[in-house]
């Protein structure tokens, strides 16, 4: 089965459940932000051959910018929308980066493959099964890390983090507001808030401009730890993500 999806740690949760039967696309490579990303004419002709496409769902840029024209290219494609039956958190995109969400996102990726091809339904849910318990153990890793941490604030450049701040209870403080760079006098506030609540870390996205992170670092005597919300390998990348995070708190 050709399969679209948007972004990698969704082509990573296709390819656990549907195993062998699929063959994914990813639309946004690697290295590529999915708030700026624009689809090529080889990526579109993918599309025009593809059963299902797998989208995010929860207002990520590319998809606002660019499924219309997607679905006009391939009608008979079924298209999934990954975030049904997740918890929104206003107009954060990233919903993605808590495994709970992800095990819903698996969920409904399960459900997709088995009603396109329902033959191997029982081999999907075997695959959905020891993926979800996979998760779940992730899960547990990711508490047992955060656990003895007392000031829970974390500050990152681009605030990707807020659905895993919000199942971890942690702080997120964005460098970025609404998704736009911070004003001269907003950069000042934030080195002060930084001094003030003693952080020595700035996390930042690698699909980021590093320089202004750097340079806010720099203002605090600390430095910049890269976090990725898109690394394909999602367990092995939540587990390290929380580890980093564990070490630029206290
Ligand atoms: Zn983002």
């Amino acid at each position: 089965m050709r399969v679209i999806v948007t972004i990698l740690p969704q082509a990573e949760f296709v390819e656990k459940v549907g195993g062998e039967r699929v063959h994914v696309t990813v639309m946004v490579p690697p290295g590529a932000s999915p708030h700026t990303y624009e689809p090529t004419a080889r990526q579109l002709m993918d599309v025009s051959k593809a059963e299902i496409y797998f989208q995010v769902g929860s207002g990520v840029d590319f998809e606002l910018t660019f499924m219309s024209k997607i679905v006009e290219i391939n009608k008979r494609m079924l298209i999934v929308n990954c975030s049904e039956g997740i918890q929104m958190i206003g107009n954060d995109p990233h919903v993605w980066l808590s495994p709970r969400n992800a095990k819903i996102i698996v969920r409904n990726i399960c459900e997709a493959l088995v009603q396109v091809d329902p033959e191997n339904e029982d081999y999907y849910r075997e695959n959905m099964r020891s993926y979800l318990e996979e998760l779940d153990d992730l899960d547990r890793e990711i508490r047992e890390i955060l656990k003895n941490i007392t000031d829970r604030r974390f500050m990152v450049y681009h605030p990707a983090w807020g659905y895993f701040a919000r199942e971890y209870n942690l702080t997120q403080i964005p460098v970025e507001k609404e998704g736009k760079e911070p004003t001269v006098r907003g950069l000042m506030a934030l080195i002060d808030q930084a001094r003030e609540l003693n952080r020595r870390v700035i996390f930042v996205s690698p699909q980021f401009d590093r320089k202004k992170a750097e340079a806010i670092a720099e203002s605090i005597h600390g430095k910049i730890v890269f976090l990725d919300p898109l690394a394909k390998d999602y367990v092995e990348n939540l587990r390290s993500v929380a580890l980093k995070l564990a070490g630029g708190m206290n």
